[in-house]
């Protein structure tokens, strides 16, 4: 398999782009990529003062390096939920790759609020996921950062979004933003700079740049069904993941009513429809 781009040996298959790179083409496609995503959806923006939240894992290793390469100015936060070997290994793989990247890392333990995971009865990964949140979000504001960016994945998307239309629930449309403002001063704004890479991409973009990453999963995380069921899909319709991502996020874009820039009615886009029509009409007369 040769790469499209070079001829030289192709180490990445893409089926969603329909395209085999090598490891260097691949690295400036992926790098694109993110570098298109964020300025489409404004998921950054130039007078951010960035927290990136790595928990070790490829992911976040990769949204790191990645956003250092395209200029990016950042520290970051890793947060140490004290299970066992797991948070060790963790924090460890995070430590390597601030020392890589030469960016800061922030770190705050879950003890220092008396919580301790592991003796946790029941929901554990929800309540894990809470404690995340309430950290990064106060870490940032304390420090005087303006954004908190974690490295979801497409995936981590469409799954959660498949999970909660199933299970009855529709108040999922805010996860599914690549940025949320904040609607509070206690908060900060949240950005997912990777949200239409997918984890494949992650970890080959982490392999190649031979970025220090955990491996395997927590111990208490439940298997990932939707995200096999998600996998599954992709497997058969290469492509899936983007395309159904890209609805999604339109529709959620089209919900965001305001009022006309031009009329004052209520309209689904800075300006309405019915001025857009007008306005058809005075470019042609
Ligand atoms: P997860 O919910 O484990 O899939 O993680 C999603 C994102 O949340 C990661 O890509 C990180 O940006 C962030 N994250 C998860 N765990 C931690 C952690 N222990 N410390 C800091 N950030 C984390
Ligand atoms: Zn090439």
């Amino acid at each position: 398999m040769k790469c499209k781009k070079c001829g030289k040996k192709a180490v990445a298959s893409l089926r969603a782009y329909r395209i085999s790179l090598c490891s260097e083409c691949f690295i400036e496609f992926y790098t694109r990529l993110v570098k298109r995503s964020i300025r489409k959806y404004g998921i950054l923006k130039n007078n951010d003062i960035i927290l990136l939240a790595v928990s070790g894992g490829k992911d976040s290793a990769a949204m790191a390096s990645v956003l250092r390469d395209l200029g990016y100015d950042f520290e970051m936060l890793y947060i140490d939920l004290g299970i066992g070997d797991y948070s060790r290994d963790s924090r460890e793989k995070a430590e390597r790759l601030s020392e890589i990247l030469g960016v800061k890392l922030n770190t705050v333990s879950l003890s220092e609020y008396g919580v301790e995971i592991a003796k946790l009865k029941g929901k554990i990964c929800s309540a894990c996921g809470t404690a995340k949140r309430y950290i990064m979000n106060r870490f940032a504001r304390e420090n005087g950062f303006t954004v908190v960016a974690t490295g979801h994945t497409a995936e981590d998307l469409v799954s959660f979004y498949l999970k909660n239309i199933a299970g009855g629930q529709r108040d999922y449309a805010e996860k599914l933003l690549p940025r949320i403002e904040p609607f509070d001063e206690k908060l900060v704004a949240r950005a997912k700079p990777l949200f239409e890479v997918s984890e494949k991409e992650n970890m080959i973009y982490a392999i190649v740049k031979k970025l220090p990453f955990k491996a395997e999963e927590c111990p208490f995380a439940p298997r990932p069904e939707w995200k096999e069921i998600v996998y599954d899909i992709e497997l058969r319709k290469p492509g899936f993941v983007k395309n159904f991502l890209r609805g999604l996020i339109q529709e959620k874009r089209e919900m965001d009513f305001r009022h006309c820039s031009i009329c004052g009615e209520v309209s689904l886009g800075e300006i309405c429809s019915f001025c857009r029509l007008r306005m058809k009409f005075q470019d042609n007369l």
